[in-house]
């Protein structure tokens, strides 16, 4: 579609449609527009563990978060409906292009980047829905439950399949891993994503989290590092 289409387009519309979400990209002025959050489950053996589960590699499962739900301003407002909002610190993998049946050997040259992120997540209902059989979207994809920092290009730092990756609350650290603890690597996620999904430019992944998830309160301070990306702060407010 051309800017002139699009334009055209927009004067059609009958409200005015929602403004495009979109993360900094780091040393510059320009931002990454995003589409949609793709969300893998248990990709760390033991987060897999305290959740519950088997920590063997499983075939991986996958879930989304509206596009809409990142949040880049250093805050994390807490949800209404929970009292059991938690930290997961995690890779974001930012795809600069799509496509379907992505070989793992050319996955990689899709990622745009790379940056840091938190899947919160309202653990309670989380825990009733799993019980009940029922989707996970009242936990996972509420507004601003995915915080994200700037991205870092790939043309700048690579491709990291290893470094530590950790988050603290109020100071204390709470979740410290490597990102060679991941059961599914970065280039088989975009591979097997792309076989369910046709994968979009803009498109965001969000590739699992370490062990030591819990529970964030209003008044908190959450900090998260990942080695050669760098680190963010987010309020609980
Ligand atoms: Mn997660």
């Amino acid at each position: 579609m051309t800017a002139s289409e699009r334009q055209s387009l927009s004067a059609d519309l009958v409200i005015a449609p929602p403004a495009v979400p979109t993360l900094a990209v780091k040393h510059t002025n320009a931002r990454f527009p995003v589409n949609r959050i793709f969300c893998i489950g248990r990709n760390y053996a033991a987060h897999a563990v305290e959740m519950g589960h088997d920590p063997d590699k499983e075939p991986p499962f996958f879930f989304l978060k509206h596009g809409g739900a990142v949040v880049s301003d250093g805050t994390f407002p807490y949800p209404p409906e929970s009292a059991d909002v938690h930290h997961e610190v995690e890779l974001v993998v930012a795809l600069a292009t799509g496509g379907s049946d992505i070989a793992v050997a050319d996955a990689l040259d899709h990622v745009f980047g790379y940056g840091v992120g938190l899947d919160m997540t309202r653990r309670d209902l989380q825990a009733e829905a799993k019980s009940l059989g029922r989707p996970w979207e009242v936990a996972k994809s509420f507004e601003a439950s995915a915080p994200c920092g700037p991205l870092v290009p790939a043309s700048a730092i690579g491709h990291p399949d290893q470094g530590a990756i950790s988050l603290a609350v109020n100071g204390h650290t709470r979740q410290e891993g490597d990102l060679n603890q991941m059961l599914w690597k970065v280039p088989e996620i975009i591979s097997t994503l792309s076989r369910f999904f046709a994968l979009q430019p803009g498109d965001i992944i969000m590739s699992g989290t370490p062990s030591g998830v819990g529970a964030v309160s209003r008044g908190d301070i959450i900090t998260a590092s990942i080695g050669c990306i760098g680190n963010i702060k987010v309020d609980v407010v």
